[in-house]
């Protein structure tokens, strides 16, 4: 994410009075906070000084049924008074029940497991150091830690995997990796969308070892929502065949209903019928509570995993697990996935028929789409459209990102899309 920053006279009273208050007492790494929320309800949330937004942005697709929806805010009050917490020592009903329901929704073979963590970040952690303990069983791979580099990693250019140390290693972004560095060793960056680049890396592990596995999102979310396109996903998975390194697909952003399938790697028109060796989740699942996991496929990856190899205290906690299972109970039940793929459409249909010329292109699937823009004001539409109401995202600099709760009618679509009609062709650029 870029900078962000708040216009100081489109602020109220107390949203610049708390706002500054803010900025005394957190470190700045988010950039200045746009407002301060107080409340919500629906695709709607108030500001402390009472104006309302339409949500087009839902906490970064993670408010899949908007804010306050009375089965979610049910389930959770429920099993905050029945029961919370209880760490890994001990399991719970709801947790059981959501790794069945979702290695079911996921399609994953029998033998399927999971594991829970709090982030999407940390989800990525558990991917990776699956993947390491794979590449150690790989010919030609340092075998027990001891002798030279691991098995590599493969991350794409301008992919997006999370901050902490681990995920922060895959993820593209020399501006917010290099600082950090040294990170994990032996991950290569390969360009995203380009077969023959995937193939030389691959080919590199004469020289550079094997390849434990390859990260990628079929939609480069943070990168301004882009689909890396079916026949190159097909393309990678066969490379990972023909290598026997594991495919990783991170639907942190993209899973649970985002994309109008339960994972985007179910559609056809994204992964191309290619199926993942893990899949990690997490923004979206629980509608709000923090939450996140990895399914590994098959039972012979899975058990890759031993106690003691990984862990959490809050990993698959009843409160976070009863979020998510109303989150999903609501998904199935109001046909979000329908509507997910519909609103969609119309709000693609709708950007590019409205006519204002500051928009050239949109794309995405479902309700992860942006539109982009024929010139880099991404933050001052991003302003523009908040000062009338509308929250949308500026991912890039000459892009807007939206995604709307999954809840989102044709007539929210219809009142974002008014406003978005109206922006201005010649705001200043960033
Ligand atoms: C947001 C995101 C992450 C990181 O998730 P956090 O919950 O912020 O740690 C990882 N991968 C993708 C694709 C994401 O969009």
């Amino acid at each position: 994410m870029t900078e962000q920053t708040a216009t100081k006279e489109s602020l109220g009273p107390q949203d610049a009075q708390l706002i500054d208050r803010y900025q005394d007492v957190h470190m700045h790494v988010f950039g200045k906070p746009l407002r301060v929320m107080d409340h919500g309800q629906g695709t709607r949330v108030w500001d402390v000084d009472g104006r309302e937004y339409m949500d087009f942005l839902a906490g970064i697709a993670v408010n899949s049924l908007g804010y306050a929806h009375p089965a979610w805010v049910k389930a959770v009050s429920q099993q905050a008074a029945r029961l919370a917490h209880t760490s890994n020592y001990f399991a719970s009903r709801p947790q059981i029940e959501l790794a069945d329901r979702l290695i079911h929704l996921s399609g994953a073979p029998a033998g399927s497991r999971v594991y829970f963590g709090n982030s999407g970040a940390e989800a990525n952690e558990a991917a990776l150091k699956l993947a390491r303990l794979y590449g150690r069983t790989l010919p030609g791979a340092d075998a027990d830690g001891t002798e030279g580099e691991p098995a590599r990693i493969l991350a794409l250019t301008q992919g997006f995997h999370g901050r902490t140390m681990g995920a922060l290693s895959a993820t593209w972004k020399p501006a917010i990796r290099e600082p950090f560095e040294p990170l994990l060793p032996a991950v290569d960056f390969v360009p995203a969308g380009d077969p023959a680049a995937m193939e030389q890396a691959f080919a590199a592990g004469d020289r550079r070892g094997p390849v434990a596995a390859v990260i990628l999102e079929l939609i480069q979310g943070e990168a301004g929502v882009r689909p890396l396109g079916a026949d190159y996903v097909r393309q990678v998975r066969d490379l990972c065949d023909r290598h026997r390194a594991l495919l990783i697909i991170d639907e942190v952003q993209t899973g649970i209903g985002r994309t109008g399938q339960w994972f985007a790697f179910q559609r056809e028109d994204l992964a191309g019928g290619v199926r993942p060796d893990i899949v990690s989740f997490a923004k979206g699942v629980a509608g709000g509570f923090p939450m996140g996991g990895i399914i590994a496929f098959g039972q012979e990856l899975s058990d890759l995993f031993t106690p003691g190899s990984h862990g959490s205290t809050f990993a698959g906690n009843p409160l976070g697990a009863a979020a998510a299972l109303a989150t999903l109970d609501a998904i199935e039940a109001e046909g979000l996935l329908a509507n997910a793929e519909e609103r969609g459409q119309q709000l693609r249909q709708g950007l590019e028929a409205c006519g204002n010329r500051l928009f050239v292109g949109s794309r995405g699937r479902g309700l992860l789409d942006a539109v982009q823009l024929a010139h880099p004001c991404a933050h001052a539409a991003m302003e523009w459209c908040l000062d009338r109401g509308l929250i949308v995202n500026a991912v890039a600099p000459d892009a807007l990102r939206f995604a709307p709760p999954l809840i989102v009618t044709a007539q929210d679509i219809e009142q974002g899309l008014a406003i978005l009609a109206d922006l201005p062709t010649d705001l200043p650029d960033d």
